[in-house]
């Protein structure tokens, strides 16, 4: 019997739920809460664990919908301004950095951006215990599964809400910069209201030529999301990282 249940456990391709999954969440709300940001500090942390932990405990993790996580998004929706934002896609280090130099703001700056960072979790149907064995992969298992459904709810709403100008930075080092299947791709950019403008930074490795432009195949592909939908567009490529931190 004991077999049966490790295997069972075990049958995902994604890394298991982060060890002290629950204990992680209540420190770094409290830090968010009353260090980080004072003015989130009537946030009530055990509340808010707590509606974390029934998203997704004894349910199928193949079967996460936004629905499950709506009770944790309205007891913790973002207070960060629309007009400081800052997206990124394979750029999550030098966005951050980027962000915190200029006094703006990316996902991982709002409450539940940060509580989540870097974390796995999943739960099985019938045991009260997150899974610390497997967690379902986007790609092998499935695409509904509690973490990419949280960082797409998260995603959207972050995107949908920004106003006046927004940022994203996207890699130039890679052939295509703008990848229509990222979250940026899927869930970002078609979320993006009208009259927003979308500043779009190609930033490559320095001491590497860039891969992709403003005017690659992929760009032209975001540009034309973004007129449909009468978002404005600027773009500035063959920015070196090094330059970019520097200049900007
Ligand atoms: P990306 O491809 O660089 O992915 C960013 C991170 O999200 C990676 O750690 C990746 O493992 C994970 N990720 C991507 N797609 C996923 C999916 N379907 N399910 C689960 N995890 C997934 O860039 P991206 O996909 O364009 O996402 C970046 C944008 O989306 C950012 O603008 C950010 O606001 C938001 N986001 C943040 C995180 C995060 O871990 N902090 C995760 C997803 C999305």
């Amino acid at each position: 019997i004991y077999k049966w249940y490790r295997s069972g456990l075990n049958r995902w391709h994604g890394p298991g739920s982060t060890p002290d999954f629950q204990d992680i969440i209540e420190d770094r709300c409290y830090n968010y809460t009353q260090r980080i940001r004072p003015d989130s500090r009537s946030r009530n942390c055990q509340e808010i664990k707590q509606a974390f932990m029934s998203a997704f405990i004894s349910k199928d993790p193949c079967k996460a919908t936004k629905e499950d996580y709506r009770r944790l998004i309205d007891l913790a929706d973002p207070t960060v301004p629309c007009n400081k934002r800052v997206l990124w896609s394979k750029t999550k280090e030098l966005a951050r950095e980027y962000a915190k130099l200029r006094g703006l703001v990316t996902l991982e700056d709002t409450l539940l951006g940060f509580l989540a960072d870097r974390l796995h979790w999943c739960g099985e149907p019938g045991s009260p215990d997150l899974n610390t064995w497997s967690c379902p992969d986007w790609e092998k298992d499935c695409r509904t599964n509690y973490r990419s459904v949280f960082w797409e709810v998260l995603s959207e709403r972050f995107a949908e809400s920004a106003c006046g100008t927004v940022q994203v930075l996207l890699n130039g080092s890679l052939e295509n910069a703008f990848d229509e299947m990222s979250i940026f791709g899927r869930v970002e950019a078609p979320n993006l209201k009208p009259m927003v403008t979308l500043q779009v930074w190609l930033v490559h490795d320095p001491g590497k030529p860039p891969r992709d432009s403003c005017s690659g195949s992929s760009i032209k592909k975001l540009k034309s999301i973004l007129s449909e939908r009468n978002v404005r567009f600027i773009c500035r490529d063959n920015l070196s990282r090094d330059l970019f931190l520097r200049s900007s």
